[in-house]
């Protein structure tokens, strides 16, 4: 089950691609395995998948040892600050920063491993009450804050679109912050090196791809709903 749908996520974002007229291998599809148990992300990875995404640092954690270590992590849930000690050093990336103080935090601990922890901003652009991250106006300012930071690496955007029927109408807030990551690129900072814009969900990857992202994270559409 899991194989098949793997694959057919994998076609159609090929299939998007050749729309827009960019090539597969700009997109890496993350396979997001919450709530999902071992076995389910073991067909996945047999399957070929490397890029698994959970919203947990206890999730990730508990899984991690338990399946080989070639997979990359991506923590993509909200994150505490005291949450960041476990998993700094376990993330590949760490799509869900949405604050300066978390940036901050993150820079802390990673120093303190001697390592360099790469980034995303995540970024609120259709402006919803209900979600975490910055205003696409103030993401500029975060950006210039978290450059003196020398144990983080900013290497793009997230966004988590609204939740809607139709995925035409994401279209406006993909398009608005690939213009906004395009803008970024030709600004160079300290470390920033914006080469990865994470949208696109199970709903509306293929209007993400067709706009310009460099990651989709896919949950349902590969491993079935979730409780
Ligand atoms: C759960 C989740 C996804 C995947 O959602 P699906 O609709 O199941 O594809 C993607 N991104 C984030 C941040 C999530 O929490």
């Amino acid at each position: 089950m899991v194989t098949e749908q793997l694959y057919r996520i994998q076609e159609r974002i090929a299939e998007a691609c050749s729309r827009a007229g960019r090539s597969p291998s700009e997109v890496t599809l993350i396979a997001v395995s919450k709530t999902k148990p071992i076995p389910m992300l073991s067909e996945a990875y047999e399957a070929g998948a490397r890029d698994f995404g959970e919203n947990k640092v206890q999730e990730i954690l508990k899984k991690q040892p338990q399946l080989p270590e070639d997979i990359r992590w991506h923590m993509i849930g909200h994150l505490q600050t005291n949450k960041v000690r476990q998993i700094v050093g376990k993330a590949c990336l760490i799509h869900s920063v949405d604050s300066v103080k978390l940036a901050e935090e993150i820079d802390k601990e990673s120093a303190r491993q001697g390592i360099v922890t790469p980034i995303l901003l995540e970024v609120n652009v259709a402006e919803e009450e209900s979600k975490f991250g910055f205003r696409l106006e103030e993401t500029e300012a975060a950006i210039d804050e978290m450059s003196s930071l020398s144990h983080i690496l900013v290497r793009g955007l997230m966004t988590i679109a609204p939740f809607v029927e139709d995925p035409e109408e994401n279209r406006q807030f993909f398009r608005k912050l690939h213009q906004f990551y395009v803008d970024m690129q030709s600004k160079k900072a300290d470390n920033v090196s914006m080469s990865v814009l994470s949208m696109g969900m199970t709903g509306d990857f293929e209007v993400a791809v067709e706009e310009g992202a460099t990651m989709v994270r896919v949950g349902t559409g590969i491993f079935g709903a979730r409780e």
